[in-house]
């Protein structure tokens, strides 16, 4: 059986690009460029609460960095190193090499070091700390969004939730259309170099991870400011367009979680910024509504009928 120390060594020890010190010491050792400020942020995942017991461990592996590189993302910064939380129930060595294939593909993708972590016994749960940089005050905060400013969005929504609801038998998927929401809720493509791109443009930004209306609510929030979307808007894959209206799609789309899209406020004099921004990385940003004075997000539907959002986000503890 293979010893605690033998199990990091083998499957989370990796040589570093960027860092003065990693696994093996007391501590790791950082240092970040001069003239940047440090962005950290964690997130954990449970079993039975984030993810099944029998899913795919590579993709749990990606989808445990993934969450946290999209964070970064959403703050505009540049993802530089990871730290990894294990609780295993026992050491199933064909469970940790599909996992750390899975986190190291993606950390090697986004140039990130694992630079340490903990490893012990106790029920599944993982989690991951990310660490990275952005250049001192150009950060993107969920506070700035101002009366008057352009509410965008990248990529589609509702993908994941989509997924989600056809694992519970809710909706039925078939052939591509449900690999593409499958692949879209267990290998997440966090928006790190849009969310650096946006820094300077972007007056608040959020990634999607409880869902439109709930996260962009935090914008309006911190904001002080409220926020009015077009239902018609709001971008979705081709697969739902001729079911666009079908209340669980509907919800999919406005409250659905598991998109890790960036949702983003701009001055509109700055929209031809972000839709060269667009073309030059490949990613649909799409305008979806606006911010005005008030509270709350408001959500129209063609004819300027508001739709009731009734399945808020994701809240652990309702
Ligand atoms: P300590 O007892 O001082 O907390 P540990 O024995 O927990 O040290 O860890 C030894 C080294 O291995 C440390 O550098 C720690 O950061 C690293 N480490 C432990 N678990 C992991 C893991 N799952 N992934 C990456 N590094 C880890
Ligand atoms: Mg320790």
């Amino acid at each position: 059986m293979l010893s605690e120390f033998d199990l990091i060594a083998r499957y989370f020890t990796r040589p570093t690009r960027h860092t003065v010190l990693g696994v093996g010491d007391d501590a790791a050792l950082l240092a970040p460029a001069p003239g940047c400020e440090l962005v950290a942020s964690t997130d954990m995942l449970v079993e039975g609460v984030h993810f099944f017991p029998d899913v795919d461990p590579e993709s749990l592996g990606h989808k445990a960095l993934a969450v946290n590189l999209s964070d970064l993302a959403a703050m505009g910064a540049t993802p530089r190193w990871a730290m990894l939380s294990l609780a295993l129930p026992r050491v199933d060595e064909d469970w940790l090499a599909a996992f750390s294939r899975g986190f190291f593909a993606l950390a090697e993708h986004h140039q990130v070091d694992l630079v340490g972590g903990d490893t012990t016994r106790g029920p599944r749960n993982l989690c991951v700390q990310i660490m990275g940089e952005v250049k001192a005050g150009t950060a993107l905060r969920r506070d700035g969004a101002r009366a008057g400013d352009e509410v965008w969005v990248s990529g589609h929504l509702g993908d994941a939730a989509a997924a989600v609801a056809h694992q519970k038998g809710e909706l039925r998927l078939r052939g591509a259309g449900l690999a593409q929401c499958l692949a879209r809720l267990d290998r997440p493509q966090p928006r790190v170099a849009l969310g650096r791109a946006l820094a300077g443009i972007a007056t608040a930004a959020i990634d999607i991870s409880d869902g439109l209306v709930a996260d962009l609510g935090h914008i309006c929030t911190r904001s002080g400011v409220a926020a009015r979307i077009e239902f018609e808007r709001l971008p979705c894959s081709a697969e739902f367009m001729p079911m666009r209206n079908h209340a669980l799609v509907v919800w999919a789309i406005l409250s659905g979680g598991d998109d890790y899209e960036l949702c983003f406020t701009a001055p509109a004099a700055r929209a031809g910024e972000i839709l060269a921004l667009s073309g030059r990385l490949g990613i649909a940003l799409t305008r979806i509504g606006r911010i005005v004075a008030g509270s709350g997000v408001q959500v129209f539907g063609a004819g300027g009928k508001t739709i009731p959002v009734e399945r808020g986000g994701f809240d652990h503890f309702h």
